[in-house]
């Protein structure tokens, strides 16, 4: 819970940062507690692809891009737009098209209504159930989310009693959005049911929940570039992704919000970050910047999928992806350090780490780096042959993925410090001679999961 954001509206804080004297100090502390406490705020909700709250990050982000001086990295047709637009195949479905009848205890059948006394969470497929038993969760119960995949995995509807003031209960109004789930899974729906709704006693006369319509999900990756000198043709992209995994019902009375503060808003507010500090250079870099924030990572990283599928510009243009993830959790005392993901498929590493250390930064080791390389989006531009790597400055804790990632854990002292090396990593890759490179046995196995 962010105390701040949420007495502040989200377009107040924003607000509150366009006052703020235009000669502000770039990457102070300060100024990562502001975006970082707006983007994991609970008004976002966890931003989760899609959602309203991802929608509200895209557009603080664009304007705050658009503030600092930068220009529109993406168009639409011949005109400049903050926004790479793309669609995945997604479902929708609306309450109103359920019917859920119960048998009560003494044999009589009730209708529950749909929006009031039910709604529907997850729609799944075309399901139909009749005789058996209601079980809902109980409220004390904790409807962790793999309880919540075995019990769909068991064809067996999912009851969540949920109060109308949870954020799960409000995000479910009306049509329901959902992206659609490749593979197995997904054959039964989860219900929220308002309390006292239904006894727990009861059986299920008949629930059945229409086809969803099959739609496209309009989705948007944000896109800033600050133009380069003698080099402006080459580019280094710094990127992050803006999404999380958003809200999940829960039973036992929490907020269900996955602020995913670590993971990643403390990336994304890097990025913005590091866009206003090279923006307020008095001398440009001599290649372009180009900064990204990427939706649907969460979804398998589909929003730098679709950049690399279509990108807005020349991807052999890119000398360098600075991919940024998990910054403010070292937990552990001492110096700030940073790690690279894949350290070994490239000199990326080398490079970066000599910058990091010219902050003040340790470039350190991770025992899983290795494996992470492939679990970002700095994968699809590898695959597209763009030497791409993610940097770290902490660790899977144990609120990774969690609604236990909230604001108020980031060790902000340490991220800004990290920040400051990462100035240095941006301007060394931007001005440096040459461009960094695989090596060959790195080339020739990344050439090889091309997809
Ligand atoms: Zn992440």
């Amino acid at each position: 819970m962010n105390q701040r954001a949420t007495i502040l509206a989200p377009w107040a804080v924003a607000c509150a940062a366009a006052f703020l004297p235009a000669q502000a100090a770039t990457l102070s502390a300060e100024r990562v507690e502001e975006v970082l406490g707006y983007l994991a705020s609970d008004a976002l909700g966890g931003r989760d692809t899609p959602s309203r709250g991802l929608e509200e990050a895209a557009q603080f982000l664009a304007w705050s891009f658009s503030r600092a001086g930068l220009e529109p990295g993406a168009a639409v047709g011949e005109a400049p737009d903050w926004f790479h637009r793309y669609t995945l195949p997604g479902q929708q479905v609306d309450t109103s098209g359920v019917e859920l009848r119960l048998t009560s205890a003494d044999g009589g059948e009730v209708l529950l209504r749909p929006g009031t006394d039910f709604r529907l969470w997850d729609a799944g497929r075309a399901f139909t159930a009749e005789g058996i038993p209601m079980a809902p969760e109980p409220e004390d119960a904790d409807s962790d989310p793999a309880r919540v995949r075995r019990q769909m995995a068991a064809a067996a509807p999912t009851f969540v009693v949920t109060p109308a003031k949870h954020p799960a209960w409000r995000a479910a109004e009306g049509a329901r959005t959902t992206l659609r789930r490749r593979g197995r899974g997904g054959a039964a729906p989860t219900i929220l049911l308002r309390p006292g709704a239904a006894e727990g006693t009861e059986t299920i006369a008949a629930l059945r929940v229409p086809a969803p319509t099959e739609v496209d999900v309009p989705l948007r990756n944000v896109v800033a570039i600050l133009p380069g000198t003698d080099l402006a043709d080459e580019i280094v992209v710094v990127g992050a992704h803006y999404d999380h995994v958003g809200i999940r019902p829960r039973a036992d009375g929490s907020d269900g919000i996955y602020n995913g503060a670590d993971d990643d808003a403390t990336g994304t507010t890097a990025v913005l970050l590091l866009a206003e500090h090279f923006a307020a250079q008095a001398v440009r870099t001599r290649r372009s910047l180009a900064f990204v924030c990427f939706s649907a990572e969460e979804k398998g990283l589909q929003g730098s999928r679709a950049f690399v599928a279509d990108p807005p510009f020349e991807l052999s243009r890119v000398a360098a992806m600075v991919n940024l993830e998990m910054l403010g959790r070292p937990e552990k005392e001492g110096p700030p350090f940073a790690w690279v993901t894949g350290k070994e498929y490239s000199d990326f590493a080398a490079i970066a780490g000599a910058a990091l250390e010219r902050a003040g930064v340790a470039l350190t080791e991770f025992e899983m780096a290795s494996r992470l390389f492939s679990a970002s989006d700095n994968l699809p531009f590898a695959q597209a042959g763009v030497v791409a790597h993610s940097i770290s400055a902490g660790t899977l804790h144990s609120d990774y993925h969690q609604p236990g990632d909230e604001p108020s854990r980031i060790d902000v002292p340490h991220m800004t410090a990290v920040l400051a090396g990462l100035a240095e990593v941006v301007a060394e890759f931007a001005n440096r001679e040459g461009r960094p490179a695989y090596t060959p046995e790195a080339a020739e196995r990344l050439n090889g999961t091309r997809r």
